[in-house]
């Protein structure tokens, strides 16, 4: 679709996850590359945008923060709708295992998270939302591979 700002595409991408995992680092990293060592734990839900060229084409990447809170069953089912990083056909999703600088505290091995990624059909990345290490590569992949699955399915 045609956006204000030109971009041809926009895609909804949602990060889940326990709290203090570095979700909100790795967005405002992604889209304004700040950190925040003090981050306050995210209060309900929010997004933040950048815009990335695949194919030469723009794309809108929206990508919604949560508090953690799905664990507990608060988020419905209206917090996904329209998130082509959910549940369809069109839908990429990826495990990320981020604060992969804290290398010398590490508790889960990298073979233990690729393992995972691979039974339940996702994605996998390190990344480290403090040194920057794979956060941009994380959301294109992402944000590629929902490219190409809706090219995929407007064939
Ligand atoms: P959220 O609750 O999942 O949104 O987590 P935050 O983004 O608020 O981060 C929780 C804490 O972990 C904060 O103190 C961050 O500074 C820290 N943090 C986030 N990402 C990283 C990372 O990649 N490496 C390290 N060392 N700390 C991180
Ligand atoms: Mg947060």
């Amino acid at each position: 679709m045609e956006e204000e700002g030109g971009e041809e595409y926009l895609f909804k991408i949602v990060v889940i996850g326990d709290s203090a995992v570095g979700k909100s680092n790795l967005l405002s990293r992604f889209a304004r590359d700040e950190f925040d060592a003090n981050s306050k734990a995210t209060i309900g839900v929010e997004f933040q945008t950048q815009v990335v060229q695949v194919d030469g084409k723009e794309v809108k990447a929206q990508v919604w923060d949560t508090a953690g809170q799905e664990r507990f069953r608060a988020v419905t089912s209206a917090y996904y709708r329209g998130a082509v990083g959910h549940c369809d056909t069109t839908v990429a999703r990826m495990l990320v295992g981020n604060k992969c600088d804290l290398e010398n505290i590490r508790e889960v091995s990298v073979e233990e998270g690729k393992g995972l990624a691979e039974e339940e059909g996702l994605f996998f990345i390190e990344t480290s939302a403090l040194d920057s290490t794979n956060v941009i590569a994380a959301f294109e992949i992402v944000i590629r591979a929902i490219y190409s699955n809706i090219s995929r399915k407007m064939l």
